[in-house]
Order: C-alpha cells, then sequence, then structure tokens
C-alpha cells in the first residue's frame, strides 16, 4: 500500500512539474508507444499465445493493430483537439469571448481485464497520453505472461514517474483504487465495475466504466442467411468467444430459425474444421475456473454442433444450443465463451420487449434487408454500440466512440472519444472592463422591466 501511494506521490509530482502538458511530449510518447509495439510485436503475440493460445493473427488484428491504428489516428489529430472550442456568447453576456480549454485531468489510473490484454491495457493509454495525463495501469492476473511483458517493456520505455505499470490481482486493484487519483478508467465486469464507482465515490473521482452483458443478436427473416451465419460465426467465436461485445445469444425469426442453425453450423466447420480442438486459428478458454463456468453451462440435449471439453487444455468447441429459453441456466449471466444460444421470435414487437426487459446491453446486432425492421430495433432498444448486418466490427472504427450504457458502464472511448474521456472540458468567459453595464447591479428597483426583456 505504501509502495503504490509512493508511484502515485511520484506521478503527482511528475504531473505538477508540468511536462506531460505540451502537445509536442504527449506527441513524442505517442510514438514511443508505437515504437514499442512495432519493437516488440513478436514478443506481445507469443505471450497472448502463452496465455490462451489466441493465434497471431487474431493478436495482431484485434490488439495491437487496433492499438497502432489509434496511435496514428491521435498523432495525425492531436494538435486540432487540443485546441481551444469558441463558443458563442449571450446576450445577457455581451461582450463576451467563450471558449472551453481541455485539460488533463492529471493522475489516470486504468484497470484492464484480461480477455483482449494488450488492447484493453494500452488503447485507454493512448488517450491518457493524448489528453495529457500520466497513468498507472493495472493489467490483468489471469493473464500472466501479457501483463509481464507489458511490465517489462512499458518499465523500459516510459519514465515510472509518467507511466507505470503494476502487477497484481483484487487486493492490488483495490489498493489502487483506495488512493486519490483524478480519474478512473476501468474495462470489466459489472460486478466489479459497482465496486470500482464506490471506490470512486470516495475521492469523487470521475470515471469511465466499460462493463459487459448479454448483447442480443437479432435475425429477422429477410437476412440473408449464410452471410449472417457467417458473420455471427466469426463475431462470436473469435477470441473463442471471449469478447465483451460478442453477440450472447440469438433471436432468430421463427420461421428461418432452422436454416440458420444449419448455416451456423456450416460456417463454424469452414472457420474451424470438424475438430475444432486441431485448429491452430482457435483459442482456449482462459483459467480452469472460466472453463468450469462455461462447461456447467452446456446443456447436453441442445447442442446442435460442438458441445466438446478437453478440461486439461480448458478447451471448449465452438458450441451451438437450440430450442433455449429464458429459463435455462445459459441465458442468466453474460456467458463470454463459445457457447451460442439460439431462441426465436414471431412478431418483432414481442422481440423488443424480452430485449428491453433486460438490463441494457453493451452490444446489439441486426440481421435483416429490411431497413423499418434495422430502424426499429436500433431505436426502440438501448445499447451501448452495435453494427447492422455484422458483428463486433464496430470496435474497428475509431470514428465510432465505444462505451456501454446502464448495466452494460458508461463513458465512451476509442479515437476522438478517449482523448475526451481523459479531459476535462474548462469553460472560460472572458469580458473586457468596458462597457461595464450596470443592470445587474443593485439596487434593483426599476430593472425588472429590463431583465425580463434580455432573459426571456
Ligand atoms: P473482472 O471485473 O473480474 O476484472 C477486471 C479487473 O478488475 C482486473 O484487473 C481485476 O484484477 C480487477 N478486479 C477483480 N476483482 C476486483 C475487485 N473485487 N475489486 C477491484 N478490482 C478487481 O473482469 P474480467 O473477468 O477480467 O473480464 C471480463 C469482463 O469484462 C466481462 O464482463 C466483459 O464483458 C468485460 N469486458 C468489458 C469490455 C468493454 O470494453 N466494455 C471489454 C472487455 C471485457
Amino acid at each position: 500500500m505504501a509502495a503504490y501511494s509512493e508511484q502515485l506521490d511520484q506521478q503527482r509530482r511528475y504531473f505538477s512539474s508540468g511536462a506531460t502538458r505540451p502537445v509536442s511530449f504527449r506527441k513524442t510518447q505517442l510514438k514511443t508507444l508505437r515504437q514499442l509495439l512495432i519493437d516488440h510485436e513478436k514478443q506481445l503475440i507469443e505471450a497472448v499465445h502463452a496465455d490462451f493460445k489466441k493465434p497471431p493473427f487474431e493478436t495482431y488484428g484485434t490488439e495491437i493493430g487496433i492499438v497502432r491504428t489509434e496511435l496514428g489516428y491521435a498523432l495525425k489529430h492531436l494538435e486540432e483537439w487540443v485546441k481551444p472550442q469558441t463558443v458563442s456568447s449571450t446576450l445577457v453576456n455581451f461582450p463576451s469571448k467563450n471558449y472551453i480549454i481541455t485539460e488533463p485531468y492529471g493522475n489516470a489510473l486504468i484497470i484492464a481485464p484480461w480477455n483482449y490484454p494488450v488492447q484493453l491495457a494500452l488503447l485507454p493509454l493512448v488517450g491518457a497520453i493524448s489528453a495529457g495525463n500520466t497513468a498507472l495501469v493495472k493489467p490483468s492476473e489471469l493473464t500472466p505472461a501479457t501483463s509481464e511483458v507489458l511490465k517489462q517493456l512499458i518499465g523500459h520505455y516510459f519514465d515510472p514517474s509518467y507511466i507505470h505499470v503494476e502487477l497484481g490481482g483484487v487486493e492490488t486493484s483495490q489498493a489502487l483504487l483506495n488512493l486519490p487519483f483524478n480519474y478512473i478508467f476501468f474495462t470489466g465486469s459489472t460486478r466489479v465495475g459497482k465496486l470500482v464507482m464506490k471506490a470512486a465515490a470516495e475521492h469523487l473521482t470521475p470515471l469511465t466504466l466499460e462493463l459487459g452483458g448479454k448483447s442480443p443478436c437479432i435475425i429477422d427473416e429477410t437476412a440473408n442467411l449464410e452471410i449472417t451465419a457467417k458473420r455471427i460465426v466469426w463475431g462470436k467465436f473469435v477470441n473463442a468467444g471471449q469478447t465483451c461485445v460478442a453477440p450472447d445469444y440469438l433471436l432468430v425469426h421463427r420461421s428461418v430459425k432452422d436454416r440458420l442453425v444449419q448455416q451456423l453450423i456450416l460456417a463454424i466447420e469452414a472457420l474451424y474444421g470438424t475438430d475444432p480442438s486441431l485448429s491452430p486459428d482457435y483459442p482456449r478458454i482462459v483459467n480452469q475456473g472460466h472453463f468450469d463456468r462455461l462447461a456447467a453451462l452446456i446443456d447436453p440435449e441442445k447442442v446442435v454442433i460442438g458441445g466438446h471439453t478437453k478440461a486439461d487444455e480448458c478447451y471448449i468447441a465452438p458450441t451451438v444450443l437450440d430450442h433455449v429459453t429464458w429459463d435455462d441456466r445459459v441465458m442468466e449471466d453474460e456467458i463470454f465463451g463459445p457457447i451460442l444460444p439460439v431462441m426465436s421470435y414471431e412478431q418483432l414487437d414481442e422481440c423488443i420487449q424480452m430485449v428491453n426487459a433486460q438490463p441494457r446491453p453493451l452490444a446489439l446486432y441486426v440481421f435483416s434487408n429490411d431497413s423499418r425492421t434495422q430502424d426499429r430495433l436500433t431505436e426502440e432498444i438501448s445499447f451501448g454500440g452495435g453494427a447492422i448486418n455484422d458483428t463486433i466490427a464496430q470496435l474497428g472504427n475509431h470514428h465510432l466512440g465505444f462505451g456501454g450504457v446502464g448495466a452494460s458502464g458508461f463513458g465512451s472511448y476509442h479515437g476522438k472519444a478517449s482523448f475526451d474521456s481523459f479531459s476535462h472540458r474548462k469553460s472560460v468567459m472572458k469580458k473586457p472592463f468596458w462597457p461595464d453595464v450596470p443592470v445587474r447591479y443593485a439596487p434593483y428597483e426599476g430593472k425588472m422591466g429590463i431583465i425580463k426583456s434580455i432573459m426571456k
């Protein structure tokens, strides 16, 4: 605890020195992070593979590549983001100039989960650096190889008074949360998110909560079922389903449900072969605890493909469950693994009601050729973000802010939203000494008519 406190004190002194504020400094640090990723791409890919056999293609595409793209975008736009923004004056304050200055919060704490261990530790860091903060990053204890490499590399490339990685589990996280950071960026489960928010309340620390939930995927009778199945299988089973925005369950129009299930089976075999345990492109479950939790969700009577497990290597085959109901265990909590329950609906209204009866999800996916259905679903259901006729791809567009709503969290990042999240927007009104309009000063007698004519 004392060591963490000393670490924060060091970072506080560093921030107070003003070193992190110049744009030139921030850009240099963004370039340093980019260089780290270039120099150690192989080491990072190997570490993630050691943790849960994630294929190199996926580690580049969904972790390193995303961070590099965002680094390039931030480097290109940072100068325009930091410029004060001029806004209009109002009659009552005439004459005045009005503008908004962004300032870094100061000392940021970033707590990351294990499922995208590089991306989810470093992408918030891009925002923290861009906005001029120091950062203390706490990666997950469940991916020890990747977290250790991140610690070594960040320690090698950055001054710890500026950016530092602290390894550890729940106790470390709790001890850090007790300290008066100026901003907290937490990615993880809704359960822990609530604890983080309680801890933040103690110091009134502003925060972003990037949480999870059960993200529905709705398929109507007009969808192209072959393409739909391929895109669902890709988004569900990439990272072996351990993706916060993976489609958690399917709600399919009754008239096309059986045909879609057939297409899902074909798509799984096309991507991973008839024995996915032999595919180099299919990762493992992160640890025994999650393996046991997931294995218990598979009802053998409802399996239409998959269902095979190998406990010794934390393998769970891509699994589709048919004829699932809301009473099944698999529908209780976020699945966060390679199990895809399929349910059906008859009327769109009924479908919307079912989804809206659940906590607000992080993502929603709609597969339909009917623009009215697309509009109704995206307008009448509350969700963090989503896609029409694709899954999880929205994450790859840094022009789209990414974040949850309700139980799936609040705040947003990616692209400029990352800079905004880690910045306080200071509103400033600037007035000349003259004229000094006398209306507002007491005595007020006889002035009510004037104020009423201005303020209406
Ligand atoms: P988690 O909440 O268990 O852990 C996240 C982090 O919090 C870890 O660093 C962990 O050490 C720390 N932590 C755990 N328990 C804690 C406690 N009691 N007090 C303080 N800190 C604690 O989540 P996880 O299992 O690592 O990740 C899976 C969850 O994260 C899923 O719910 C998933 O949907 C969500 N997630 C969300 C996003 C997003 O961007 N919205 C991205 C990835 C994962």
